[in-house]
């Protein structure tokens, strides 16, 4: 088993770099951030609950997040060699939660993956996002509300991860694939788990 954290502010490329990561592993993605979109898109209850918070900014409350993640697990993830968690933890009580979860599982986490990049950049690259996409939360005031609750709630796991001995920090600035490379051999270095041969 392989299970990995992407941490980082928003627009600091955690869904790009999941997407190589399951390619490359085999590894299930949850982004809680898709599925909530995925929610509001279809009209479900869930859906308008989190379309309230998302649209200014603000983070879907613990328990809810928390019953949400352990449904996903439980129903999409339970064959999986492992998981990307993609949004996931965002708070120190979502941490602890998820250390639980996969314990109940009788598994671990075995990384997490911080893509680090400088604040102007992110806001740059989150509106570029929301001309090229239409992301709804891409706006420059709701923009500027993520990255406060990401000071606030979300940093201080970094703290968290790296009393753990798990937190692997990784410069997220530069080209998609030196940013994968520097991913993976961290990866590599910290768990053992090797590349796949290609
Ligand atoms: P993301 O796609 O990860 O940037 O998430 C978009 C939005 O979904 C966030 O700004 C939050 O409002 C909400 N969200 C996603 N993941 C979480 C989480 N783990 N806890 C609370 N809210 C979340």
């Amino acid at each position: 088993m392989l299970n990995v954290v992407l941490f980082g502010a928003p627009g600091s490329g955690k869904g790009t770099q999941s997407e190589r990561l399951i390619d490359e592993f085999g590894l299930f993605h949850i982004s809680t951030g898709e599925v909530l979109r995925d929610h509001i898109k279809r009209g479900t209850e869930l859906g308008k609950i989190a379309d309230s918070y998302i649209s200014r900014g603000q983070l879907i409350p613990d328990d809810l997040m928390i019953r949400i993640l352990d449904d996903v697990l439980e129903k999409e993830a339970a064959d999986k060699v492992g998981v990307v968690f993609d949004g996931f933890p965002r708070t120190i009580p979502q941490a602890e939660a998820l250390k639980e979860l996969l314990l109940k599982r009788g598994t671990d986490l075995h990384a997490v993956v911080g893509l680090e990049v400088p604040e102007e950049e992110l806001v740059e690259r989150m509106l570029n996002r929301g001309k090229e996409t239409g992301r709804a939360d891409d706006n420059i005031d709701t923009i500027k509300n993520r990255l406060q609750v990401y000071h606030n709630q979300t940093a201080p796991l970094r703290d968290y991860y790296t009393k753990e001995g798990k937190y692997l920090g990784i410069t997220g600035t530069g080209s998609v694939e030196e940013i994968y490379e520097n991913i993976v051999n961290s990866l590599h270095k910290a768990t053992g788990h090797p590349r796949k041969q290609k």
